[in-house]
């Protein structure tokens, strides 16, 4: 891969996310401090850092899998409160991958593409499984559709994942460390995927530690520690001009 940022940026002037003073804490915990962060229409974000800085927490607020207590978070300009009618609308925005694939094991590549499609969406099956085939050829594994995921490789399950996701037609992608649990023979095809994916036009924020994803894809890379952003740049900025000490220590351990 090279390390060339492709440059293809569709970054627009709309908004697709927005957090304003966000906190959150786990019980005395402070896990999320006064985070203020917008994400463009068409942006590709990594956010990397420390084990333990809040990315996770960070991104998981952003479809409400946890709840911040303070701050605002606005998603496809509907805000994200309690309100039951507008995290279902979020969610309906917002796809997400893990790091562990959690395909369910005992449905076909192709059912676990279909399921929310079918069910949530309600739409006919028919129509669900000609989508769901199309984005099996676009990772690239049409031929996988009537195997259990237990029967594929790990990149080969993440690259599911990732269909199974498209599938319901997001608007914005999440991925929370989607290659870390791959052997690193599996790393490339699932990032080849996230890089097809972002050459589309598709709104993401990336946790991951993939350096060379990061410039050939972020538009901006954005740093975590202690539960803060301590700083954020254009990716070429952020490796060859960190700022601060911890971003320096930081990329001195992984690069
Ligand atoms: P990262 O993804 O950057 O490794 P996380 O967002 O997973 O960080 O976690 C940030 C901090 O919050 C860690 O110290 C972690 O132990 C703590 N934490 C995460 N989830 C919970 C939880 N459900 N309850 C209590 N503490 C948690
Ligand atoms: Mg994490």
């Amino acid at each position: 891969m090279s390390n060339a940022n492709t440059n293809t940026s569709k970054k627009t002037d709309e908004v697709a996310i927005q957090l304003n003073g966000v906190h959150k804490w786990y019980g005395q915990f402070h896990v999320l401090k006064d985070i203020n962060l917008n994400v463009q229409r068409g942006e590709r974000i990594v956010i990397c850092g420390p084990s333990g800085s809040g990315k996770s927490t960070l991104i998981r607020c952003i479809n409400r899998l946890e709840e911040h207590q303070q701050g605002d978070i606005i998603v496809d300009n509907i805000e994200l409160t309690g309100n039951l009618k507008h995290i279902d609308a979020i969610r309906r925005e917002v796809g997400m991958c893990f790091q562990h694939f959690n395909l369910f094991p005992h449905l076909t590549v192709l059912e676990n593409c279909t399921l929310a499609p079918i069910w949530v969406r309600k739409m006919p099956k028919k129509e669900a499984e000609e989508i769901a085939m199309e984005y099996l050829e676009r990772v690239k594994i049409p031929d996988q559709a009537l195997k259990y995921p237990g029967q594929l490789s790990g990149g080969q399950q993440q690259r599911v994942a990732i269909a199974r996701s498209l599938c319901m037609n997001p608007r914005i992608m999440l991925f929370d460390e989607p290659t870390s649990a791959l052997d690193p023979e599996m790393i490339a095809e699932v990032l080849d995927t996230m890089i097809e994916l972002a050459e589309t036009g598709m709104t993401m924020l990336c946790v991951t530690h993939e350096m060379g994803f990061a410039r050939k894809v972020a538009d901006r890379v954005i740093f975590m520690d202690g539960g803060e952003i301590i700083e954020e740049n254009e990716p070429e900025e952020f490796f060859n001009n960190p700022q601060s000490d911890r971003t320096q220590k930081f990329l001195s351990q992984i690069l």
